[in-house]
């Protein structure tokens, strides 16, 4: 396993995709994208695992986040993020530890039961998915085996992947605060005109909202659905550093958000 992650790019103060204002990273490379997309995705450039990308390591990522995610909020969004969480998760364990404050997103289309289950398999075919696929497996993968090679050639055209043992899955439960799953279906969009706020879920009606290190602690998968979550927000106050629900009458929802939102302005102002 390698220790970098490929991305296509980097948004800044996104409203889209979770709680507060986020620093959203767009992970390169995206399976089900590959195969079978989901109808209506809106992010096609970052299906295949050939073409432009950004590869960055988990030590750039943690840089990166701690100087331009000013609130401590991130989110890892794709393509397939979950491809990627090995070194995603070490990304926000470091963060963690630099500063308890991160709070981290992740989108997968996989239902994370299954996941929890039995972990993330894939059988990759060269003739179907192509070698750029494999050639990035084989850098996020846990293991891969069943490998037939074509002799003639003297290369591989199946392989087996484990992409992500349960005990993986674990691991991203523990340090991803919030895991959105669920394949995007589109006549179920939660959509945009309504829910275009600090703090919400723009994905699909389907999808759920999973407290992962809840669920870690308590053994049993602790969520909520995605458009039940922005319900919940919906004419609620926001603190307006981290995101969460405060009284109507509040701004912030502790001193340090107020603090590190006035930082903010601040050197806003003097950059003008
Ligand atoms: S919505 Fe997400 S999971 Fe579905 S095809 Fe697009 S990038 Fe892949």
């Amino acid at each position: 396993m390698t220790d970098f992650i490929r991305f296509i790019g980097v948004n800044k103060d996104t409203t889209t995709a979770g709680p507060g204002k986020r620093l959203e990273f767009f992970t390169k490379g995206c399976i089900r994208g590959v195969v079978s997309p989901c109808f209506g995705c809106f992010n096609e450039s970052t299906w295949t695992f050939e073409g432009l990308s950004r590869n960055l390591t988990v030590d750039e990522v943690v840089q990166i986040c701690d100087r331009d995610a000013w609130n401590r909020q991130v989110t890892f969004c794709g393509g397939e993020p979950i491809l990627q969480a090995k070194a995603l998760v070490k990304v926000a364990q470091q963060l963690k530890e630099i500063d308890p404050d991160f709070h981290f997103v992740m989108y997968t289309a996989y239902k994370l039961d299954t996941l929890m289950k039995y972990g993330l398999k894939f059988t990759w075919v060269k003739e179907k998915h192509g070698t750029a696929m494999r050639d990035a497996l084989l850098d996020y993968a846990a293991d891969v085996e069943g490998i037939k090679f074509d002799e003639s050639k003297g290369e591989a055209v199946i392989s087996e992947f484990t992409i992500l043992t349960p005990e993986d899955v674990q691991e991203v439960m523990k340090y991803i605060d919030l895991i959105v799953d669920g394949d995007y279906q589109q006549e179920k969009r939660l959509t945009t005109s309504e829910y275009m706020h600090d703090g919400w879920f723009i994905g699909s009606a389907n999808q759920r909202v999973i407290f992962g290190p809840e669920t870690v602690k308590s053994g049993t998968l602790k969520y909520i659905a995605a458009d039940e979550y922005n319900k919940q927000r919906a004419n609620k106050a926001h603190c307006k550093c981290c995101g969460k629900m405060v009284d109507d009458t509040q701004n912030f929802c502790r001193n340090a958000c107020k603090a590190r939102y006035e930082e903010r302005k601040l050197l806003k102002r003097t950059l003008k």
